[in-house]
């Protein structure tokens, strides 16, 4: 049976499985409008979630049939992967900030042997080592291609409300996380009338105790240098600011004083950044540097998948360091090193 949180003022969660991931689950929310229930996020795309999804609703009163609209906070697969399968059972919209929405547009175009010699030669200009390119260029360990993700028919515009009848919902963009990362704003009375400026559905982008992965984003069509950390640590003081009483985020569980798990982050990407400063008294690459960060196990036992994960974002890391004028790149380097300033 479904777990069914009740949060009170017309919201519940449901705890919909992410199979074969530490994570567990995503909480999908389920907001009532005079519509019908509207979603926050989806799940997983996988016949056991979805049956957790439908069993979820049954025991809310409703059915996959019955939901008004889809609202995704951003395009990873454990948010909007079983979204076309509620539209397809309910005719239902659903709505994705643009630059999610343009990221979806591509999955869905472009062929799998573009993206790997794209990223073969970002990891390449990023100092990983022959082995590591070796099964990209003979195109060994590609996933099988799932189902593409649905298109969204609604775009997500920052700072408007949605139109949710008979809700305040605002889109509040945080891009960090991905580039269409949104957090939405319930602009109502917390139902314990606990202090605050209403509930947060925050997505990935503010957990209670997990950071979410901050690495670039990527575009083979797109060459701009961005700086995604910037933007993460922008968007988290922008959510500080809103002071809402109440989080509900995508995974783990509802929690209040946003305020500090906000700052407690500032900190902690501040001393992570601070910490890096130390490494880069010698001249490294990307891929060097990741080595030497420090991450939930040893370098060696991080998997082949994840440590270009985790390459992308000790890269986030080295544009947050040059932004700020505290690193820089070392002139005729080749592949590039990066220095401490
Ligand atoms: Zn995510
Ligand atoms: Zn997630």
């Amino acid at each position: 049976m479904t777990q069914v949180h009740d949060h009170g003022g017309g919201v519940r969660s449901l705890r919909v499985p992410i199979p074969d991931n530490p994570l567990g689950h995503t909480l999908v929310y389920v907001v009532d409008t005079d519509r019908g229930p509207v979603l926050v996020d989806t799940g997983w795309d996988d016949p056991a979630s979805w049956d957790a999804l439908a069993d979820g609703l049954a025991a809310c009163g409703t059915s996959p049939g019955e939901i008004h609209g889809v609202v995704i906070t951003h395009h990873h697969p454990d948010h909007h992967g079983l979204s076309g399968a509620v539209r397809e059972a309910s005719g239902a919209w659903i709505a994705m900030h643009a630059a999610d929405g343009a990221i979806v547009r591509r999955a869905r175009s472009t062929n799998p042997d573009r993206w790997l010699t794209y990223m073969s030669a970002k990891l390449e200009a990023a100092g990983a080592p022959e082995e590591h390119l070796a099964p990209l260029r003979t195109g060994l360990p590609r996933s099988v291609p799932g189902l593409a993700p649905a298109l969204p028919d609604r775009e997500i515009v920052p700072g408007e409300l949605l139109t949710l009848p008979g809700r305040r919902l605002r889109a509040i963009w945080t891009p960090g996380h991905t580039p269409g990362h949104v957090c939405l704003h319930l602009e109502e009375e917390h139902p314990a009338r606990l202090p605050g400026h209403g509930r947060l559905f925050s997505g990935d982008h503010l957990l209670p105790g997990i950071t979410p992965h901050i690495g670039l984003y990527e575009d083979p069509d797109d060459a701009t240098v961005t700086d995604p950390l910037g933007d993460y640590l922008d968007s988290l003081e922008r959510v500080g600011r809103l002071a809402p009483a109440e989080v509900l985020p995508a995974h783990q569980h509802a929690f209040t004083d946003a305020a500090s798990r906000v700052r407690e982050l500032l900190t902690h990407h501040e001393d992570r950044l601070t910490g890096l400063l130390s490494l880069l008294a010698d001249p490294l690459t990307p891929w060097q540097l990741a080595e030497r960060m420090e991450w939930n196990r040893p370098w060696e036992q991080i998997p082949y998948g994840s440590r270009n994960i985790a390459v992308s974002e000790a890269e986030a890391h080295l544009r947050r360091l040059v932004k700020l004028g505290r690193a820089e790149a070392v002139a005729g380097s080749e592949p590039v090193t990066y220095m401490a300033v």
